[in-house]
């Protein structure tokens, strides 16, 4: 029996989750929205540039791509009734005392540091931008977005922490005098 794929490439990976997510109608900007709208909150040396190559930067990492596939899939398979037992009604109603997706969430957010995990928190609270379309969306008959809100905003907090850290490293190089570091490394 020949084995069936199960490594894929930076690129491969990042292709993957854009498709996946697209196919779960949200696209890369409507992240990277997010993550502008929370840092340009602290700096006017953000730009939805950088905020989009956060938001790809972090879609192309292999434990990223284990929760953004997973929580698309689990969404997906709610919808069509396909869990059996009572998970399948908890997670198709979105059950508010359900915290799987809020675990999966806080465990993304912290990529960059345990202030993305306040940073979900805000978005997860305040819904913004695309989060509060999935949240409406995920209301109606036939669509549940239970987990992929909460991925969602996690990958925005991620990213917003992300834009943090780079706008730290600029102002600490020209402090020091050092060349300007490239956003490639963080
Ligand atoms: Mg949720």
């Amino acid at each position: 029996m020949s084995k069936k794929k199960i490594i894929y490439t930076r690129a491969e990976m990042l292709k993957l989750n854009k498709d996946i997510l697209a196919k779960r109608g949200v696209d890369i900007e409507s992240i990277a929205e997010i993550s502008y709208q929370q840092q340009s909150k602290y700096s006017d040396q953000v730009s939805l540039n950088v905020c989009v190559e956060s938001v790809e930067k972090i879609l192309s990492l292999r434990d990223i791509f284990h929760h953004v596939q997973l929580a698309c899939e689990i969404d997906r398979l709610a919808e069509e009734g396909l869990f059996q037992g009572p998970i399948q009604d908890i997670i198709e109603q979105d059950f508010g005392l359900f915290g799987v997706d809020e675990t999966m969430g806080l465990d993304v957010s912290s990529l960059y540091g345990t202030i993305g995990q306040t940073n979900f928190g805000d978005i997860d609270v305040n819904k913004h931008g695309i989060v509060q379309k999935l949240n409406d969306a995920g209301k109606e008959e036939g669509i549940c977005h239970t987990f992929l809100d909460d991925i969602v905003g996690a990958i925005a907090a991620a990213a917003s922490t992300r834009v943090a850290q780079i706008l730290n490293e600029d102002l600490a190089s020209e402090d020091n005098g050092v060349e300007r570091f490239s956003i490639f490394d963080i």
